[in-house]
């Protein structure tokens, strides 16, 4: 079809039933009073951004994520998606996938979810070690993974990602490798790895920050994440992101890198976001980037339940995109209008944490009309003599040591 703009919808739910030690995340314990009127005010947006959309948006993937999803109830997420497609035409091959944390679901509201249209889910696994479970705080044990997983099979889920952290404190290579073979054996169809990041203003940034928080040596995590890597790889999983590995149902799982695409079980929805192509964040401290502008809505629950009741549009800075600009709503508190240079650098950087597909020179000239090597030549050959970089063809990426030292490449091109 021409003409057609592919967008995707993030949805952030901003509620959980604990807040978990390591997290900064944008979310609240203890709030779930607000949820039906969070949900009428998402209503609210979802009006507001879908009927000023340009009639060529068409909505390919759909995210629930937070915070914890699964807090709300199916009723809710029926009352949503009738919003949503209302005010939007949305693909009838979209994939509209679930965050949720094992403990929050039961086989009934896993039919019911399922029923609505959710199409993948993405449980928190994070570890099956119950001490390393205890400290980040999480609710849940491994054997509500594996119930919650067994549900979701049952309730008709065929595309299931399982979320790992790996680098915690006092884990070793051993219960590492204990908690990937586990996952395994429940074939998830995707898998995400992070590396525990202490951020500040958390509980463990502030033990780390006293000593108290005996975490492992980087070598250690590396080591960890090389040989995940090789597990997944035996697993037919081909990684396609620097923390994110996925099953290629097409063909052999090797096609999908000899073809330099992603494997066929890789998340849509991210990919949308590495490939620098529409977004549009609807929620509590949402982000979005669509038409040229980067926006960010307001954090408090409160506050975007007023703002979007009183529909009351506000422009918190003359210098800022005014609130009628689509896709801003009236719960926008930030916005920035990219340059074209602004654009060529997040393309690149987000570009380059695809290990498989990289950045295709080709591509970004057609894009931008504007040769890649004419822009970043000289940053390039650097990255690349320094191993960190290579051509494949005509596509850019990371090497296998460049994958360990992603952020240090990003930085490279960050302000350019
Ligand atoms: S469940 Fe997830 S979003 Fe909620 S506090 Fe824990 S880590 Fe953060």
């Amino acid at each position: 079809m021409i003409g057609v703009m592919n967008v995707s919808l993030y949805f952030h739910i901003p509620f959980c039933a604990h807040r978990c030690a390591y997290c900064d995340f944008n979310t609240y314990a203890g709030q779930e009073s607000a949820i039906p009127a969070y949900v009428d005010a998402l209503c609210r947006e979802i009006q507001q951004v879908g009927e000023r959309a340009p009639q060529s948006v068409q909505v390919t993937t759909i995210f629930f994520g937070g915070g914890t999803p699964s807090l709300l109830a199916p009723a809710h997420y029926r009352d949503l998606f009738q919003a949503i497609h209302r005010h939007f035409q949305v693909a009838s091959h979209a994939e509209i996938s679930l965050e949720a944390n094992p403990g929050t679901v039961s086989l009934q509201s896993l039919r019911e979810l399922r029923q609505i249209g959710f199409n993948r889910i993405s449980y928190g696994v994070q570890s099956a070690n119950p001490t390393e479970l205890r400290l980040l705080e999480r609710i849940h044990t491994y054997s509500d993974v594996v119930e919650a997983v067994r549900w979701a099979r049952r309730a008709g889920f065929e595309n299931l990602n399982l979320d790992l952290i790996y680098g915690l404190p006092e884990q070793t290579l051993a219960s590492w490798q204990r908690t990937v073979e586990l996952v395994l054996g429940l074939h998830p169809q995707h898998l995400s790895a992070y590396a525990l990041t202490l951020e500040h203003g958390t509980p463990f940034g502030r033990w780390a920050a006293k000593g108290l928080l005996p975490l492992p040596n980087p070598d250690l995590a590396a080591e960890m994440y090389e040989w995940l890597d090789e597990r997944l790889l035996l697993h037919g999983y081909a990684q396609y992101e620097i923390s994110n590995w996925a099953l290629d149902e097409t063909q052999a799982s090797t096609a999908s890198s000899a073809l330099q695409r992603p494997p066929s079980r890789a998340c849509a929805h991210n990919l949308q976001y590495w490939r620098n192509l529409p977004y549009l964040g609807l929620g509590a401290g949402a982000h979005g980037y669509a038409n040229g502008i980067r926006y960010s809505n307001v954090l408090r629950i409160k506050t975007y339940i007023e703002r979007l009741e009183t529909k009351e549009r506000r422009t918190p800075d003359k210098s800022l995109p005014s609130t009628d600009t689509w896709p801003l709503s009236s719960a926008a508190v930030n916005a920035h209008r990219n340059t074209p240079r602004e654009e060529m650098d997040e393309t690149l950087m987000t570009g380059l944490r695809l290990t498989v597909e990289g950045v295709s020179a080709v591509s970004f000239r057609e894009r931008f009309g504007v040769e890649l090597t004419d822009l970043y030549g000289e940053k390039i050959e650097r990255l690349t003599r320094l191993g960190l970089l290579e051509w494949t063809e005509d596509r850019l990426r990371l090497t296998r040591r460049g994958r360990l030292l992603g952020n240090q490449v990003f930085m490279q091109f960050v302000g350019e």
